[in-house]
């Protein structure tokens, strides 16, 4: 984050404009709004600006601007034509530690002002740090077109009886349930239609009818977050991401989905590394218990599907015996999301008629699997967890039949900006984990399925155009 946002009061506070030209004046009109007691620096004023000198809406100071200017505002703009002048405002302001924006000069500035969609009082700005305004314009321009107008009507609503329901509810968490519970009802409706009296009405009515001490109960939200790329989330995952209290989170949920988790929500981390597990399962068992039982919506967001090598299953049974309710949300599993990224289809009618997925993850160094079932012909097999053991891995299911010449592909974080593919042979494996770094997570794919990857490659994830032009969409 380069630039922290935050929302300035300037209401009857003196604000600085230096320049009287149409850029200058823009920013007057937003001062204004915000009603701040402005004064403009500059010789001329543009027409619009001498307008509202005339209807008594700002001072103007008709001269070229001047050192001692600086002393009084608590924030500066600079809007002039000449950098000189730009530069000395912008210095000064910095040295007395005020705010200032130059227009259209970073450089000088120690704020910038971001793209607005003004629902007052809801108020949603926009910032690319500077990046792109375009990009910035186009994101405020579709949202005005999905957020009614209404909703600065609501915003004003809810804002009328906000100290009643503060005082009607004291704890928080019953608080936002209430409003969430209100802003998503007929009250929301009879805003949006225009009948704000009636709303109003049933507003108080909500208040006077709710019980200002619910027995409120917490709920289990057990959540794939699927293998890394935040696109690949459901819609499900996405609306209880954006409605829990609490997360609980491992080292599989990427930080670009962890950033869709509501602001607000305490996040708790558990682990966990190959062999230094943060915090030992029974222990997350019990913290989903405890957490659920305060009340909490828990959010339990496992990369991948909760339900493949996830634990998910041992995680929900302690709940279900403690009568917590719960509900889990299937995610993209890594192979899925892997071998698509990585253009290698699972199955195939020419290669592969079954999948099989397997924990590769040796305990005590050796490997209890069903090996003769897993070194078939006509089958792919992914393994889980396998980078540490892959070298046994392959040996086994050459020694159970496999043709050394198999393929084999190892995808490291896969659907991720960071994901690494290589392709090897079950003999030849050993050696490309010595020639190659492979950090976890990694999946390994066996089978001739994996050949085909060198037709169906379409992601490249260090030219992100490039990925549509060669999968052919643009
Ligand atoms: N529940 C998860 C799997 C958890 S087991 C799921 O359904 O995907 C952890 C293993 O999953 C890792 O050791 C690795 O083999 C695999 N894995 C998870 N995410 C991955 C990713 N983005 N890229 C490659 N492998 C991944």
């Amino acid at each position: 984050m380069d630039f922290f946002p935050i929302f300035f009061d300037i209401k009857q506070k003196p604000c600085l404009v230096i320049g009287g030209g149409e850029v200058a004046a823009r920013k007057v009109s937003l001062l204004l709004k915000a009603h701040s007691t402005v004064t403009v620096v500059s010789p001329k004023l543009s027409r619009e600006l001498a307008d509202w000198h005339e209807e008594g809406k700002l001072t103007h100071i008709a001269r070229d601007f001047e050192d001692a200017d600086i002393d009084q505002p608590v924030l500066v703009i600079a809007a002039t034509d000449n950098r000189d002048v730009n530069k000395r405002a912008s210095e000064l302001a910095q040295a007395r530690g005020i705010p200032v924006n130059v227009v259209d000069d970073p450089a000088l500035c120690s704020f910038i002002t971001p793209s607005i969609v003004d629902r007052s009082p809801v108020q949603i700005a926009i910032s690319t740090g500077g990046a792109s305004p375009v990009l910035a314009r186009m994101i405020r321009t579709k949202l005005e077109g999905c957020i009614p107008a209404a909703y600065g009507r609501l915003g004003a609503l809810v804002s009328d009886f906000r100290e009643k329901v503060k005082a009607k509810f004291t704890n928080v968490d019953q608080r936002r349930a209430f409003w969430e519970s209100v802003l998503d009802s007929t009250v929301a409706d009879r805003v949006y239609s225009g009948h704000e009296d009636e709303a109003a009405e049933a507003l108080q009515q909500a208040i006077d009818a709710a019980d200002s001490n619910p027995k409120f109960k917490g709920e289990v939200y057990l959540v794939g977050a699927g293998p890394g790329d935040p696109d690949l989330l459901t819609f499900r995952a996405l609306r209880l991401m954006q409605s829990c209290d609490v997360m609980v989170y491992d080292r599989l949920v990427s930080p670009a989905i962890r950033e869709l988790v509501r602001r607000d929500a305490e996040l708790i981390y558990v682990g966990k590394a190959r062999d230094k597990h943060t915090m030992q399962q029974e222990n997350i068992n019990e913290l989903l218990v405890r957490l659920a039982k305060e009340g909490k919506r828990v959010l339990r967001l496992k990369g991948g599907d909760p339900f493949i090598f996830g634990r998910g299953g041992e995680e929900i049974e302690l709940l279900a015996q403690e009568g917590i309710p719960f509900q889990v949300v299937p995610g993209i599993t890594a192979a899925a999301g892997c071998a698509s990224y990585a253009g290698i289809p699972l199955t195939h009618r020419d290669y592969s008629q079954a999948c099989v997925f397997v924990t590769g993850h040796l305990k005590d160094g050796t490997v209890d699997l069903n090996w003769p079932a897993l070194a078939q012909p006509n089958q792919t097999v992914v393994f889980y967890m396998g980078l540490h053991g892959a070298p046994t891995l392959c040996k086994e299911m050459i020694g159970h039949g496999l043709p050394p010449s198999t393929p084999v592909a190892l995808v490291q974080k896969g659907t991720t900006p960071d994901q690494k593919t290589v392709i090897a042979t079950l003999d030849t494996l050993e050696e490309t984990l010595r020639t190659h770094t492979f950090e976890p997570p990694t999946l390994i794919i066996v089978g001739e399925v994996v050949s085909l990857k060198e037709k169906l490659d379409w992601f490249n994830p260090e030219d992100p155009q490039g990925q549509a032009v060669k999968a052919g969409r643009w």
